[in-house]
C-alpha cells in the first residue's frame, strides 16, 4: 500500500471519465456559482471551479452577489436559477454571510441542481442509501479509500468532527452496505470526553475539525491510515502564508500506515466530485437518469 494518499491521481481518474461520458452524450454541462460576500479565502476555490470547468468543457458562470445582499435576495437569485432549463447546476460558494444560515440557504437549491448536496432531500437521501447527488467531500474521502484499496468493512472508522457537509454525512455512508463501505463508525466532537483513548481504538481516523495540526501521533495507534479533511491556513516563520490539515502530519507520519497529505489530499478530490454532480444532473436534464453509484463504479473499475 501507498504511504502516502495522494488525491491527483483520483482527481485525474474522476475528470478522465468526466470528459468521455460528456463526448459520449454530446452535453454542455453549465453551472451557476455564486459567491456572496466576494470572500477573499473563498476567492482560491473559486478559481479551482472555474479553471477545472474550463479543462472539462463545462460552463461556469459566476455571479458574485454583495455581502451585504439579505436572505430574500439570495433566495430569489436561486429561484431564478431553479427555473433556467439554462443551468444544470447550482454551487452556492460559502461562507455565506453571518446573517444567512447555510441550512436555510440550501432548502432554497431545487435538489435536481444542488451539486453541492446542500438540500434536505439529497442529504436525507443518504441515511436512506438512495440515490441522490452527493456531498463532495465525504465523497472524496471514499473515493480516496477506494482508490487505494483501504478496505472499510467491519473497520472502525472514527471522525473527528459533526458538520452537516463532512461529519455527519460521512458517517452516513461509511455505514452504507456495499464493499466498498460497511463500516463501523464514531464520530467525535467538541464535547466527546477522552477523545484521544476514543481515536487510539480506531483503524481509520478522518479529521475534520478545523484546527491545525491537532492530532498527533500519541492519540493514534500504530499503523492507523489517517484521512485528513481539514484545510486550515497558517503564517510560517518566514511570514509567507501556507496550509496544514487537522493531523500533525509530520508526528504521525513513521506511526500511520497511510496519510493523506495537506495540501494535495482530500480538497483536490472535492472540486472533481463537484463536477461529477454537474455531468449527473445535466444528463438527469436531458432526460437520462445514472446512478451516482454507477459513476463510481465506471471511474473505479479501470
Ligand atoms: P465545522 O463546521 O467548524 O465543524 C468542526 C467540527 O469539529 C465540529 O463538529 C466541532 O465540534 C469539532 N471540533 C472542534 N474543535 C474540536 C475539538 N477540540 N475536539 C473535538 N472536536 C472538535 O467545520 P467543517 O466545515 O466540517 O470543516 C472542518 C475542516 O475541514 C476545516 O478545516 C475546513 O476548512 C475543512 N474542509 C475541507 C474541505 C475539503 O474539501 N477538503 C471541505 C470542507 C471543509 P462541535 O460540533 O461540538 O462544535
Amino acid at each position: 500500500m501507498e504511504k502516502i494518499l495522494k488525491g491527483k491521481p483520483i482527481g485525474s481518474r474522476i475528470r478522465k471519465k468526466i470528459k468521455e461520458i460528456i463526448a459520449e452524450h454530446g452535453l454542455e454541462p453549465s453551472m451557476l456559482l455564486l459567491q456572496p460576500g466576494g470572500d477573499a479565502a473563498s476567492a482560491y476555490y473559486v478559481q479551482n471551479i472555474i479553471s477545472t470547468g474550463a479543462k472539462l468543457g463545462c460552463k461556469v458562470e459566476l455571479k458574485n452577489l454583495p455581502a451585504d445582499l439579505d436572505a430574500q435576495e439570495l433566495r430569489a437569485v436561486i429561484e431564478e436559477a431553479n427555473n433556467d432549463p439554462q443551468i444544470h447546476g447550482i454551487m452556492l460558494q460559502k461562507p455565506l454571510p453571518a446573517h444567512i444560515p447555510d441550512a436555510e440557504a440550501g432548502t432554497w437549491i431545487d435538489p435536481v441542481k444542488d451539486i453541492d448536496s446542500l438540500n434536505p432531500m439529497n442529504l436525507g437521501k443518504i441515511i436512506l442509501s438512495l440515490d441522490s447527488l452527493l456531498p463532495c467531500t465525504p465523497t472524496a474521502v471514499l473515493c480516496t479509500l477506494r482508490h487505494y484499496n483501504i478496505p472499510l468493512q467491519g473497520k472502525h472508522v472514527l471522525i473527528i468532527g459533526r458538520s452537516s457537509i463532512v461529519g455527519k454525512p460521512l458517517a452516513n455512508m461509511l455505514l452504507w452496505k456495499k464493499t466498498w463501505a460497511d463500516a463501523t463508525v464514531t464520530v467525535c466532537h467538541s464535547r466527546t470526553q477522552n477523545l484521544s483513548e476514543m481515536i487510539q481504538t480506531a483503524d481509520i481516523v478522518v479529521a475534520a475539525i478545523g484546527r491545525p495540526e491537532f492530532v498527533k501521533a500519541d492519540m493514534i495507534k500504530k499503523n492507523a491510515v489517517l484521512i485528513d479533511v481539514g484545510i486550515n491556513e497558517i503564517t510560517k516563520p518566514d511570514g509567507s502564508v501556507g496550509y496544514v490539515g487537522d493531523i500533525d502530519y509530520n508526528s504521525c507520519f513513521d506511526k500511520a500506515l497511510a496519510i493523506t497529505p495537506v495540501p494535495g489530499g482530500i480538497g483536490t478530490v472535492t472540486t472533481s466530485l463537484l463536477f461529477l454532480n454537474l455531468l449527473k444532473a445535466s444528463l438527469a436534464a436531458k432526460g437520462t437518469n445514472k446512478n451516482i453509484d454507477d459513476f463510481l463504479d465506471l471511474i473505479f473499475e479501470e
